[in-house]
């Protein structure tokens, strides 16, 4: 197909006491090769189990993937032994996190764990793959590059060390590179700095970005296109353009919202009021009703569909929208 990736109607769920509970409920998503996709959404939307599903990383049990398909080139993940996700893993899919350090040998310097992971991929001698890890190094902006290879984790700050690990990200040369919240313990300036070097490994490159993140600020500045999720369910979908012009959703309009502003006074920061329903709670209807300002009444007992708004892909999931078409 045309998509480097493509899900279907996927279902993750995890049992728990109270019984079987969908963390994510139908989400259908879309990368094509070479683009950025985010994926937005508070802590507990879905957004983190969306991607652990692609990589087949969730804990099985208590979670499992009750419903639905990943097709990776064609190929779907679901039904992957785990002999081919770690094949998958290892060479077209990576990942990166919010906290590097555990992901990083405490016990091998910088340049040991890029050397290995170069290896892995390539029949290379050690010295060569040493020489190699110095310009992987350079390459996501690492000037004291000779220097850092020598050094252990422990020794580099929070954003050395997210460089270090775009670097063995892409010592693999992956597709799709799946970045869940990597700037989240970094400060302003260090974020900025990393969020340009994915976009410019993304141009010079091509590796398509899935990126995870609760802020649409992060969303504006890197991606071409973005997934708000809420509940475990996909509400809108569009070009960061459309999303951010033109919201649909009351949601996303909330959310960005609360982006902050450097001239605002952050104490007057807006904040959806309410809190996300907990996982597994019973509701009917939109699970957005409670803390939206526009609900109606079909709103607490029909789910809307997520359909498509303008006819050229902006998608949301609101019977505001219904509306608007049912008047015309
Ligand atoms: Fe609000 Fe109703 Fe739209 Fe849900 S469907 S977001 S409750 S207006
Ligand atoms: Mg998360």
């Amino acid at each position: 197909g045309p998509h480097l990736l493509e899900i279907r109607d996927l279902r993750t769920h995890f049992v728990t006491e109270r019984g079987e509970v969908p963390a994510v409920d139908g989400v259908d998503l879309t990368i094509r090769k070479g683009e950025i996709v985010g994926i937005v959404g508070e802590s507990g939307c879905g957004k983190s189990v969306t991607s652990l599903s692609i990589m087949q990383l969730i804990p099985k049990p208590p979670g499992k993937i009750a419903g639905g398909s990943i097709l990776f080139k064609d190929e779907d993940l679901t039904k992957a032994k785990e002999k081919r996700m770690k094949q998958i893993r290892g060479d077209e899919i990576s990942m990166i996190f919010q906290e590097p350090m555990t992901s990083l040998n405490p016990l091998l310097t910088i340049g040991e764990q890029i050397s290995e992971t170069l290896r892995l991929h390539r029949k290379i001698s050690k010295k060569a793959s040493m020489l190699q890890a110095v310009e992987m190094l350079k390459r996501v902006g690492i000037a004291r590059a000779d220097t850092i290879v020598k050094e252990y984790p422990h020794q580099l700050s929070g954003g050395m060390r997210q460089r270090v690990m775009i670097a063995i990200a892409l010592c693999c040369e992956p597709e799709l590179l799946i970045a869940d919240e990597p700037t989240t313990a970094l400060d302003v300036t260090i974020q900025a700095q990393i969020l340009d070097l994915m976009k410019k490994l993304n141009q010079e490159t091509g590796t398509a970005i899935l990126m995870i993140t609760h802020d649409l600020g992060v969303v504006a500045e890197l991606c071409h296109r973005v997934v708000v999720m809420y509940a475990g369910k996909v509400v809108e979908e569009g070009t960061v353009r459309e999303i951010f012009d033109r919201p649909r959703h009351p949601y996303t309009q909330g959310l960005i919202r609360s982006i902050p502003k450097i001239e605002e006074d952050v104490k007057r920061l807006y904040s959806i009021p309410g809190n996300v329903p907990m996982p597994g709670s019973i509701t009917e209807g939109c699970r957005f009703a409670p803390r939206c300002e526009y609900q109606m009444e079909q709103c607490r007992s029909m789910v809307p569909d997520l359909r498509d708004v303008t006819g050229l892909g902006h998608r949301a999931r609101c019977w505001l929208n219904e509306e608007k078409e049912a008047a015309v």
